[in-house]
């Protein structure tokens, strides 16, 4: 777990375009954040710059009170989760999972390794699918894997980008259960990008409104109503 802290950060693209305007945040050990806005407001460009997939312009982005602004992502030590769940077809759900903590090259050991995939599968339902390939899952169950992926690294924090963006409504309400459920159980720091009233509603701790590059609100879901 980790606090994240971002100090006055802005993003300027090559061109010139300014995507972030000087973001003030505080995310605390634990707190599930939701950033939530239209479309071209910078959203993805701020997890992008979380994670470390895009440099920071200006300000500064601290993880437990150290400047993390010029580390590479895998020194980061935070779990992105995509739209997109890009699982690897020809790999079954139990090697999918295992595969951020092969990449480590060495650093876990086989029967941790089998420990840290069961454990995941075992939170997010998937233990009688483990020996199954990703093409004959149903979409949820991808989602789930896709999940186990970021949860398997037992990493300092979750990114969410828009997960359930491409599941049809039924399914989307399922795994934003699952996902609150999770997020509970766990108690790991999380950001979560959504365009969704609904998840920006229901799923976090606090909801920060973001709108052309600018925080507008931060505040509790119910707090967003009560405002003026
Ligand atoms: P969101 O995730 O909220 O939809 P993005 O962070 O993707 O918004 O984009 C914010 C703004 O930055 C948009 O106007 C977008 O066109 C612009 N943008 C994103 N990526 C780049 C880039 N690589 N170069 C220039 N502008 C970009
Ligand atoms: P999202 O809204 O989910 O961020 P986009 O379609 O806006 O998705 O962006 C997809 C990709 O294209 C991102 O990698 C983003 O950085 C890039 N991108 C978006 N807008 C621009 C732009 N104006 N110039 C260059 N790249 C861009």
């Amino acid at each position: 777990m980790a606090s994240i802290t971002l100090d006055n950060v802005v993003k300027t693209y090559p061109d010139g375009f300014t995507a972030v305007k000087g973001i003030d945040l505080d995310i605390a050990d634990g707190e599930f954040v939701i950033l939530v806005g239209p479309s071209g407001c910078g959203k993805s460009t701020l997890l992008r710059m979380i994670v470390g997939l895009e440099d920071i312009t200006d300000g500064e982005l601290r993880i437990d009170d150290v400047v993390v602004n010029d580390k590479a992502p895998r020194d980061r030590d935070l779990a992105m989760v995509f739209q997109n769940y890009a699982l690897y077809p020809h790999l079954t759900v139990y090697e999918n999972i295992a595969f951020p903590l092969r990449l480590t090259k060495g650093k876990f050991t086989e029967d941790e390794i089998d420990q840290r995939v069961r454990r995941a599968s075992t939170l997010l339902e998937l233990d009688e699918h483990l020996e199954r390939k990703p093409a004959n899952l149903s979409g949820g169950q991808r989602q789930r894997v896709a999940m186990g992926r970021a949860i398997v690294r037992e990493a300092k924090a979750f990114l969410f980008d828009e997960p359930l963006s491409n599941l049809d409504a039924k399914l989307r309400g399922q795994m934003r259960t699952e996902i609150a459920r999770l997020q509970r159980t766990l108690a790991t720091t999380t950001v979560y990008v959504t365009h969704d009233q609904t998840e920006a509603m229901t799923l976090g701790d606090r909801v920060a409104v973001l709108r052309r590059g600018e925080l507008q609100q931060v505040a509790s879901p119910r707090g967003l109503y009560d405002q003026p």
